[in-house]
């Protein structure tokens, strides 16, 4: 029997996951200690763990994937389809819904939800909160009458629909007490309240969260944009959650959802302390993962990485980018490829274990930048060997999406680049025209096959071949319906005029469809 609860929290597909959905856990916890009742569903994840395969995860819920073009009735008879109508059909029975649009995966999953509210004349309230809320969403025309639109004007033309863009914890909480905002923003939440995974049934591995936001601003990043400054909580408060959750669920492994471990050098050497010192205390193997900044030499000391090595660290992943130092400074990485060797050598010396993450074809990315990038990637095989480095992602040719959020996009006129906002992996540097797309294609499938010829594991990218081949064909149609030739063109042509006229400026915002 459904069961009435104050909030019915939803997990909506697609993503892909180790660990249970930090944002449910965290809503649930910080509104039962407030003495509301929730229940927390992760569909994304039932179906991830179902699988354990990420290329049959993304089949079984591809009728949901943002950018398909798929009806109501088509989603509705799938199996994911199908799936979320049963959990949305028991949400109802609840006084309010939230859904989780964690990114543009989400949102077809989300609108389809709230479809099914309104068709079963839901009087409850719902609210959507995530990054996907502000991401583009096409092939909607089903739906709502229009091509494509922002995932949060989709999601507002509903009734009784709330929107939730900044940090949900104290939002919601307002939300569930009538607060009838239908915009809310970063409130820079204090870090403060503890999780509850009570609805998940696999504590293995939990999520922590240290911090939010970055004290980088990398010029292709839009995580400095999500948040408003950067904040932290005290590494003795990081370690005493985690030492909680253990005494809970017996869970010794975490993994951090900050964007960066290492953000702050002093919150992170307390909590490297105080986890080593419970680490010894209780007898506890504590490990732990999650994302990590490389820094200039002289802001790591040597005892830091003993540090890290003693309180239970592992494959941390950390964005190298480029083997070239001019595209590191364009890009703003605040490091040089040197302090990556001393790095490298000082992870290899004390056990320690790296992701790399590379970005290829950036923006000015010269053939020469190119080669020291493949240069770099060779360079690190005897630290693969060994396993200081555990796995190399190649990522994906440099894209603006067109969310105007991140440093690059409003650099983009400035340094003459014509951005196509129809296809983010569409644009054209005036001031760097031999990486045209083709070039950039074919910079990109050198990446990914020197990384396999080196043998590197792409732990991130599992399905890696099937990325390769869809992006070729994706490449070949845009080429064979003449597309891209016609965007250059244009493109150039655009350049050119406005360059004879000086004003450069203009180019702002303009995009050739
Ligand atoms: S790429 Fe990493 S270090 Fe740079 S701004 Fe983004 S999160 Fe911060």
């Amino acid at each position: 029997m459904s069961t009435m609860y104050d909030c019915y929290l939803i997990g909506v597909p697609y993503i892909t996951s180790v660990y249970p959905n930090a944002a449910l856990a965290l809503l649930k916890g910080v509104a039962e200690e407030r003495g509301y009742s929730v229940k927390s569903r992760c569909v994304a994840w039932e179906v991830a763990r179902h699988y354990n395969n990420d290329t049959k995860n993304l089949e079984f819920c591809n009728p949901v994937l943002n950018n398909l073009p798929y009806s109501f009735d088509q989603i509705r008879s799938s199996g994911i389809g199908n799936m979320l109508y049963s959990v949305a059909k028991e949400a109802m029975q609840s006084r309010n819904i939230a859904l989780n649009c964690f990114s543009y995966y989400n949102t077809i999953g989300c609108l389809y939800i709230l479809e099914i509210l309104k068709r079963n004349n839901y009087t409850g309230r719902v609210l959507v909160g995530g990054k996907g809320i502000k991401t583009l969403v096409k092939f909607m025309k089903e739906f709502d009458g229009r091509e494509d639109a922002i995932a949060h004007d989709i999601f507002l033309q509903y009734s009784n629909v709330d929107i939730c863009y900044g940090d949900g914890e104290e939002y919601f909480i307002d939300w569930l007490e009538g607060a009838d905002e239908r915009d809310s923003i970063t409130r820079n939440a204090p870090l403060d309240y503890v999780s509850n995974f009570d609805d998940f049934d696999d504590h293995t591995m939990l999520p922590v969260t240290g911090s939010r936001g970055c004290v980088r601003k990398c010029t292709f990043c839009d995580i400095p944009g999500q948040f408003e400054k950067y904040r932290w909580a005290d590494g003795g408060t990081v370690a005493d959650r985690m030492l909680f959750y253990h005494r809970k669920y017996g869970t010794k492994k975490f993994y951090f959802t900050d964007s960066l471990v290492n953000g702050n050098m002093r919150a992170f050497t307390s909590f490297l302390d105080t986890i080593i010192d419970y680490k010894h205390k209780y007898d506890i193997d504590f490990r732990w993962t999650g994302q990590y900044i490389t820094r200039p030499i002289k802001q790591m000391p040597a005892e830091i990485y003993e540090k890290m090595s003693a309180s239970g660290a592992e494959g941390l992943s950390t964005g190298i980018e480029s083997g070239s130092n001019a595209v590191l400074k364009h890009m703003k990485k605040l490091f040089t490829i040197e302090d990556v060797h001393v790095q490298l050598e000082n992870f290899r010396k004390n056990n320690l274990s790296y992701v790399l993450l590379m970005l290829p074809c950036y923006y000015t990315e010269t053939e020469q930048d190119f080669i020291d990038t493949i240069d770099f990637l060779k360079h690190c095989q005897s630290y693969y060997a060994d396993g200081t480095i555990v796995s190399v992602s190649g990522g994906e040719p440099l894209r603006f999406d067109g969310s105007g959020i991140t440093p690059m996009e409003k650099m983009a006129s400035d340094d003459c680049v014509v951005i196509d906002h129809t296809n983010p992996r569409l644009w054209y540097a005036g001031n760097n025209p031999g990486l045209d797309f083709k070039e950039r294609t074919r910079r990109w499938l050198y990446v990914q096959k020197t990384i396999q010829d080196l043998m590197y594991n792409d732990s991130l990218n599992p399905n890696m071949n099937v990325i390769v081949q869809n992006y070729k064909e994706e490449m070949v149609n845009l080429y064979t319906s003449g597309y891209v030739k016609k965007f250059e063109q244009e493109a150039q042509e655009l350049l050119a005029t406005y360059n004879r006229g000086g004003y450069l400026n203009e180019l702002r915002n303009l995009s050739v469809r």
